[in-house]
């Protein structure tokens, strides 16, 4: 879990932006062995930038909807090493491993626009 300012505006992303989000997470849950299926929400969250919640069958990852794109993504990343080691939730070692693999896998991963100007 990542917390930000109580500063809540919608950031509108571009349609490319947004079919890259999606791209994106199918690209990062086949690379890497994640134990249940993903739902990846964007939606308004009052006090944090992401987290993730684990069920039975399933991980739930919410996103603030107020990050630009390159932050949204930050927080994926953050949130999707949460559901690769769900036993580690407070950050320590095993948590760190699985964010540092989603970040390798994530760097291979190519965007079809240049960033320019506001991300
Ligand atoms: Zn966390």
């Amino acid at each position: 879990m990542r917390k930000q300012k109580p500063l809540h505006w919608r950031k509108t992303w571009t349609e490319k932006q947004q079919s890259n989000w999606h791209d994106r997470i199918e690209f990062l849950e086949e690379a890497l062995p994640f134990s249940k299926s993903l739902r990846i929400h964007r939606i308004p969250m009052l006090l944090d930038f992401g987290d993730c919640d684990e069920f039975p069958f399933h991980f739930i990852i919410r996103i603030s909807n107020t990050l630009e794109y390159r932050s949204a993504v930050d927080t994926l990343l953050h949130e999707l090493a949460h559901a690769l080691e769900p036993n580690d939730w407070i950050h320590g070692a095993a948590f760190f491993d699985a964010y540092r693999r989603l970040w390798k896998a994530d760097e291979s991963y190519e965007e079809d626009f240049e960033y320019v100007g506001e991300l």
